[in-house]
């Protein structure tokens, strides 16, 4: 099965190396060729010089960008993927992007004989190493099919969230709720680390109680006490995400404050904290803030 690859970033490279074998035929395109070229260094990969190059003769086409907008960009760009497609391909959308503009490329494609579902991903860094991602989907159960060897290449939880864009808005809330999660914990730390409570012995006891998350029980613990920050997922990925999510109520009109505030929180991390920072350090702000140190 020919499959191309497009963007190889934090997540994108981890998942196109599960598909550097058989059955498969991988070609990869990155914007920065010195990482596609990398890339088809270590593992059994073709580089392509443009998006139109990577997607002419594939029957499967991966995009793994920052938002829907980089995805619109690469196909009707210059040398973009629309005129190449095969008749009878599939695009497969990993980027965690935004519904209207997916279901706007799916429409598009649609009327040139590709199909197209949106099908965001989560497990972080870790998972897509492991190739046990859980992959949400939007779209037809018939196109599914003809991709599922793929998905199934770099997930392991693959869950069909509905008609195109529904993987996106349950990527986009999942990414709210972390993104909430990681500010009211490190809030409730440094109301505590005032009060003169170890943190360390702080979240002994929330994650044995029902305060708990995933940010109490394995960022904030590996990530914030040890002061390793380590980059991930970047920051200015959960603001979009987040923002996502904000646009998504809004049209729906739902009444979501507390997303709102969050995403209004990550916007300034994001400003301080620039475009490379990890979603963590957003720790960092409430800690600057507040005058304290959560280790
Ligand atoms: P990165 O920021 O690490 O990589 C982004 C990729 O997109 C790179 O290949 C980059 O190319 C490419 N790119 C950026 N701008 C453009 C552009 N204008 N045109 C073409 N290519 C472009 O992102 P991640 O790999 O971390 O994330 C990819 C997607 O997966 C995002 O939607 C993210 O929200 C989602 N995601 C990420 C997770 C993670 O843990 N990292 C977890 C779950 C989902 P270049 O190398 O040239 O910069």
């Amino acid at each position: 099965m020919k499959v191309a690859f497009l963007g190889l970033g934090d997540i994108g490279s981890l998942m196109a190396a599960h598909l550097a074998r058989d059955p498969f035929e991988l070609v990869v395109w990155n914007r920065t060729v010195a990482k596609a070229q990398t890339f088809a260094r270590d593992h059994r990969a073709r580089v392509a010089p443009t998006p139109a190059e990577a997607v002419s003769g594939a029957d499967v086409v991966i995009t793994c960008l920052p938002s829907s907008v980089e995805v619109e960009a690469i196909l009707h760009g210059e040398n973009g993927m629309l005129d190449a497609f095969r008749k009878g391909s599939v695009l497969v959308d990993c980027t965690s992007g935004d519904p209207p503009t997916s279901r706007s490329i799916a429409a598009e494609l649609g009327g040139r004989g590709v199909d197209f579902i949106d099908a965001p991903v989560s497990g972080g860094t870790v998972a897509a190493k492991s190739g046990s991602l859980t992959v949400m989907w939007g779209g037809e159960a018939l196109v599914f099919e003809r991709v599922r060897p793929v998905i199934e290449a770099f997930g392991k939880k693959i869950v069909h969230a509905g008609q195109v864009g529904s993987g996106d808005a349950l990527k986009a809330i999942n990414n709210a709720l972390l993104a909430v999660h990681i500010l009211s914990t490190a809030e409730g730390l440094a109301v505590l680390v005032k009060a003169g409570v170890d943190p360390k012995v702080a979240l002994e006891v929330i994650n044995a109680s029902s305060g708990r998350s995933n940010s109490s029980e394995n960022l904030i613990p590996q990530r914030v006490l040890t002061r390793a920050f380590p980059r991930t997922f970047r920051l200015a990925l959960l603001e979009k995400d987040i923002g996502i999510a904000a646009v998504l109520a809004d049209d729906l009109g739902v009444r979501t404050p507390v997303i709102s505030l969050a995403a209004e929180r990550f916007h300034e991390a994001r400003e301080k904290l620039g475009e490379e920072a990890d979603h963590v350090e957003a720790v960092k702000m409430i800690e600057q803030e507040n005058g304290i140190e959560i280790k």
